[in-house]
């Protein structure tokens, strides 16, 4: 009696444990479009990244944007079980969604965070950037210890305190208000080794360290320190400060074409399917406006992804190709909000359901620095403007 009555009560257990494999299995096997990323890939970058550094010089992980659009709690929590003890974020929502997913290591905010929101900068213990003289005294305002690390402007003229507010700086360092932990400042030219972008940067550089001297010679330990991210890590590598802040280099991607120093891996490979094919008669349009004309029989197939899931609308007239099995294939028409058509007239083994890579972390002819070329941009914008209505997987 007792048995069958325990039986029982598993019954609606076993139910909800059915549901939730079928989901689970639902999310890793995607149907529309997805973001596939490389658990081995991220963590060798990581690696590769901290070997090369001097000594003393720890990795920030940059995982603002998704991470890139590598997605933030995935990645780095990958991160953070393989050593990197630092993370850095553009806004506190994304640092607060860090923390709530378990994140313990320290949490960086670059970007600018309403004094008002100073009690959750607290409670999250997060790490705070003090953007402008005005910004921290704002902050200070509040009464609320919380930790912050200084930006200098030392001629980048974005954001931060200009290098010669000697008075200002040392007042925030003294303040028993705001915790200073650290002080910071970012390159404009680091980039380039053209003549003017080097100067640029050398004078940059000197203007960062000559702070940081005059700060020791006023008795003032500046704590952490850190100026590069993934150009000045790779074109200025003799430099010596507690982080280098590293996030395109820790994807595997250039910002542009250019050559890797270091032997990273590209994470990210961009997904979808084939959900439908027909054929074109001579002649017929395709796609929105009548720009695209077929000069012959087509065969054609639509993926659902477009450029609601940031793929770049201009990429339609560049005779963009994406990868079907390897080959390449041109997309045809304009690129729409959630689909456009692929040219498959010449591939004989397609059919519904056939993956298409518009990215392919495994093949360098469909890259992430390929794409952006063709769009006229960068790579981080493309992987960063990548949408949440596509799911990560890591792989
Ligand atoms: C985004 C950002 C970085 C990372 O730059 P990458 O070129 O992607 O490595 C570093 N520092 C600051 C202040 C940033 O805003």
């Amino acid at each position: 009696m007792l048995k069958t009555r325990s039986y029982q009560s598993l019954v609606p257990c076993y139910l909800w444990l059915n549901s939730l494999l079928r989901t689970v299995k639902q999310y890793r096997k995607p149907r529309r479009a997805w973001r596939e990323c490389s658990r081995d890939a991220l963590v060798h970058n990581a690696k590769t990244i901290q070997e090369n550094l001097p000594g003393k010089t720890a990795l920030m992980a940059v995982v603002k944007a998704d991470a890139y659009g590598h997605g933030a709690t995935h990645c780095s929590q990958l991160l953070e079980k393989n050593g990197v003890t630092i993370f850095a974020v553009a806004t506190l929502d994304e640092a607060i969604e860090l923390r709530k997913s378990g994140i313990r290591s320290d949490i960086l905010i670059f970007g600018y965070t309403a004094p008002s929101d100073a009690d959750k900068i607290q409670h999250f213990d997060l790490i705070q950037t003090i953007i402008s003289e005005q910004h921290g005294v704002a902050l200070e305002e509040t009464g609320m210890r919380i930790r912050c690390h200084l930006k200098i402007d030392t001629g980048m003229h974005r954001a931060g305190i200009p290098r010669n507010q000697m008075e200002t700086i040392i007042h925030f360092y003294k303040s028993d208000i705001l915790a200073v932990e650290g002080i910071y400042s970012h390159l404009g030219s680091a980039d380039s080794l053209d003549d003017e972008a080097v100067e640029r940067t050398q004078a940059q550089i000197e203007a960062y360290d000559g702070l940081l001297a005059a700060l020791q010679k006023a008795g003032i330990n500046p704590r952490k320190t850190h100026l590069q991210s993934s150009y000045g890590m790779q074109n200025y590598d003799n430099l010596q400060y507690d982080y280098v802040r590293i996030g395109i280099s820790l994807y595997g991607c250039q910002s542009d074409y250019s050559e890797l120093t270091l032997p990273l891996q590209p994470v990210l490979s961009l997904k979808s399917r084939i959900a439908l094919i027909e054929y074109v008669a001579e002649d017929d349009f395709i796609g929105y406006g009548n720009d695209v004309m077929a000069p012959h029989k087509m065969k054609i197939a639509m993926i659902p992804i477009g450029y609601a899931d940031g793929i770049p609308r201009n990429l339609s007239s560049t005779n963009l190709k994406v990868s079907v099995n390897g080959v390449a294939v041109p997309i045809i028409g304009r690129i729409c909000m959630d689909m456009m058509m692929l040219d498959i007239t010449d591939l004989q083994e397609v059919s519904v359901g056939t993956e298409v890579a518009i990215i392919d972390s495994q093949d360098a002819h469909f890259s992430a620095e390929v794409l952006a070329e063709k769009a006229e941009t960068i790579t981080n914008e493309i992987l960063s403007r990548l949408g949440k209505r596509l799911p990560v997987i890591y792989k």
